[in-house]
């Protein structure tokens, strides 16, 4: 007698191709699973990475700030005024340091939850660097550092967002340009866009890594430039700025042996 478990061929076959179906949905879910896991993991582990990196990095300049403020308040008396004058170098040098630091985690906080709040307005270009420009002077004293600055260029833009993307990429110079080296900031107008040029004299980006550079927390692999200190959020502010400001932000190669960030932004006129 015909049992009423068996199955037709075609039978047999639709269900094992559902089955097969099921399997492949299955496998799907559980792939999709696992790299959000991991995705979550990463996530986690890059906030750890990046609490642990911030807190060392505030620390590093703030030890002399205190060091040398300890100094010149126990042995004022005994130091000549060149070593006073010295030291309060360093402590401003090392404050700025820590200034600058702070307010690229605030700059990029904001960035992050979009509250970055952008006033666009027409802007001297060359003027508006030139005051930043001016205040930075001290920090690439030990460089050679040269301005080019077109005048009369006209911009829209932010003037706090434009200053932070000068701070940025002339912190980032005098960081990656060994001393004695060149420093040079220009201003020029092109093709309908203002532009903003810091160049230097140092290693210079590999071109394989000139658009990683712009990522977040990116830091490049090459060991002499990873010596120095930082938090690899400097770049993707730039770039994160100009794009704001309907401009952009690249680097090639400088003339000068290093880098050659270039910033555009949109012009009004010369
Ligand atoms: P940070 O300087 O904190 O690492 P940035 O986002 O400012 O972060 O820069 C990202 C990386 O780009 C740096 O780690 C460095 O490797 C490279 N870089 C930035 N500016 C220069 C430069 N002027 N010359 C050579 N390399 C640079």
């Amino acid at each position: 007698m015909k049992s009423d478990r068996s199955v037709s061929i075609e039978e047999f076959e639709r269900l094992r191709r559902q089955l097969d179906r099921e399997r492949a949905i299955r496998q799907q879910a559980e792939e999709i699973a696992e790299a959000a896991t991991r995705r979550l993991y990463d996530t986690d582990r890059m906030k750890t990475l990046f609490v642990t990196t911030v807190s060392h990095e505030l620390r590093t300049p703030l030890t002399p700030v205190v060091g040398f403020a300890e100094g010149l308040c126990a042995k004022w008396d005994r130091l000549s005024d060149d070593q006073r004058r010295e030291m309060v170098s360093l402590i401003y040098q090392n404050a700025e340091n820590l200034r600058s630091l702070i307010d690229s985690l605030l700059d990029f906080r904001r960035l992050e939850e979009s509250e970055f709040a952008l006033d666009l307005q027409t802007v001297d270009l060359a003027a508006n660097v030139l005051t930043h420009v001016q205040a930075l002077e001290t920090l690439a004293r030990e460089h050679e550092f040269e301005t080019a600055l077109q005048e009369g260029v006209l911009v829209r833009a932010d003037h706090t967002a434009l200053g932070r993307i000068v701070t940025n990429l002339m912190g980032n110079a005098v960081k990656y340009t060994p001393k004695g080296g060149q420093i040079r900031v220009s201003t020029a107008a092109a093709e309908g866009f203002g532009l903003l040029i810091v160049e230097d004299s140092g290693q210079g980006i590999a071109p394989e890594e000139r658009e990683r550079i712009f990522e977040r927390f990116y830091r490049s692999e090459r060991e002499a430039l990873r010596r120095q200190r930082g938090l690899g959020i400097g770049l993707a502010l730039v770039r994160a700025l100009a794009d704001a400001m309907d401009g952009s932000a690249a680097v090639d190669e400088s003339s000068l042996g290093g880098a050659r960030f270039t910033v555009r932004f949109p012009s009004l006129g010369v």
